[in-house]
């Protein structure tokens, strides 16, 4: 069973395609890895998954709802975390948990339990009083994905969720994660670090706005017949370009956004 099937989802700003034709679906309760270098059409993906932005062509399904269709439906399914965490710098940390429950309608009873739920979860216990804007990168991630989850979705979408924080909170958010989809929360998140992608149950790699491959981590790397994730992903990007790619992924990035 798929918790998301993605049809020929198309979108254009003006002539320009963002998100070109893409098509793949995400196994219920697996961890999903959306990989692409800066500006390949990732959040532009996510953003019309979470009905913020409306396909120009195409749909996708959501638990069996019509992202166009029934997007009330989907918002209740899915927790989203944007690129930039959405928190309320000058609230409380239990003042943000209290602000989204409210944006999803949750009444006191349940309110109470899932905020339990998430403070204990994320480790948040005796930083409930504490002024968001007071906390640092690691604890901000967290609480953002707590906020996510207020709503107990299904299905959690995490846009670039560790860019910018230590590696220590990096792998404590890793763990979090495992554990989500441990108890069968549905994970689709996009990165550009490699030993993340590693963790992921299966990768679909996005490059220049169209989808190159789909499989496991092994998977593309014996298709491939190289010896890591990071090679696959060049290789995929050196036939898509016709140039040489050379080095990290890092670089890879610079060179697609033309910055070498
Ligand atoms: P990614 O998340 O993979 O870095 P995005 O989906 O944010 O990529 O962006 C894909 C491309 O679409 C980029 O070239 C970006 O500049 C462009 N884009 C994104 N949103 C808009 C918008 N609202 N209007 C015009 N262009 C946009
Ligand atoms: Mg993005």
């Amino acid at each position: 069973m798929n918790a998301i099937e993605i049809k020929g989802l198309t979108k254009k700003f003006g002539d320009f395609k963002a998100v070109d034709n893409i098509s793949f679906n995400v196994p219920k309760g697996k961890i999903y890895g959306f990989l692409g270098p800066n500006g390949s059409g990732k959040s532009t993906t996510i953003r019309m998954l979470c009905g913020v932005l409306t396909p120009t062509e195409g749909t996708a399904y959501v638990l069996g709802y019509d992202i166009r269709k029934e997007r009330e439906k989907v918002k209740s399914k899915i927790g989203y975390m944007s690129q930039k965490f959405s928190l309320y710098e000058d609230l409380t940390v239990d003042e943000n948990l209290n602000f989204y429950a409210g944006i999803y309608g949750l009444n006191k009873k349940e309110r109470d339990i899932r905020k339990k739920y998430i403070i204990t979860m994320a480790g948040l216990q005796g930083r409930e009083k504490n002024i968001t804007k007071n906390l640092s990168g690691g604890w901000k991630q967290r609480l953002a994905l707590g906020c996510a989850l207020i709503h107990n979705p299904e299905i959690l979408i995490l846009d670039e969720p560790t860019a910018g924080v230590d590696p220590v909170s990096r792998r404590i958010f890793w763990e979090m994660i495992y554990t989500l989809a441990s108890e069968g929360i549905t994970i689709l998140v996009t990165t550009h670090y490699m030993d993340e992608a590693e963790s992921c149950d299966i990768l679909a790699f996005i490059f220049n706005s169209k989808l190159m491959t789909v499989g496991t981590p092994e998977e593309l790397i014996k298709k491939e017949r190289v010896n890591n994730l990071e090679d696959v992903f060049i290789n995929y990007v050196e036939k898509s370009t016709n140039e040489k790619v050379e080095n990290s992924f890092d670089i890879l990035r610079k060179i697609i956004k033309k910055e070498v």
